[in-house]
């Protein structure tokens, strides 16, 4: 699956460990022309849960057509990348080498792209917005 930087509001990505039956769920937010927040879920499987365990994590930017990551958390500048940590740096390669990552699946995120909350119905994972946001 390509991941791709939401062009406005917020996308959820799913990234499943088939060796350890972790995942981890990233959200990206728009800031502006060139900037994206990144943020971390933790229990993506608990959504009731998951909605109080947003952790801000840094910045994404795109230079030469390579998304970059942006943090003054140190933990995120070791190379040595433990697939179910919550890692910047393991994101930015995610997007731009995915093939590096045969035992990792990626998925796309219910999530409305407004506000972000998990999308229910089938109508509006298809849209991709839901019944609320729309009205707008
Ligand atoms: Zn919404």
């Amino acid at each position: 699956m390509k991941v791709t930087l939401p062009v406005r509001g917020t996308v959820g990505y799913i990234v499943l460990n088939l060796d350890t039956g972790k995942t981890i769920e990233f959200l990206v937010k728009k800031k502006d022309k060139t900037l994206w927040y990144l943020r971390t879920k933790d229990e993506p499987n608990n959504p009731k849960e998951a909605e109080y365990c947003t952790s801000y994590r840094g910045i994404l930017y795109i230079r030469k057509g390579h998304a970059i990551f942006k943090t003054k958390d140190k933990a995120f500048n070791n190379e040595n990348l433990d697939y179910t940590t919550k890692l910047g740096t393991f994101f930015t390669k995610l997007v731009n080498f995915q093939r590096l990552y045969p035992r990792l699946r990626i998925s796309k995120a219910n999530r409305c792209r407004v506000c972000g909350k998990h999308l229910t119905t089938p109508e509006s994972i298809k849209a991709g917005i839901g019944p609320t946001c729309a009205q707008y």
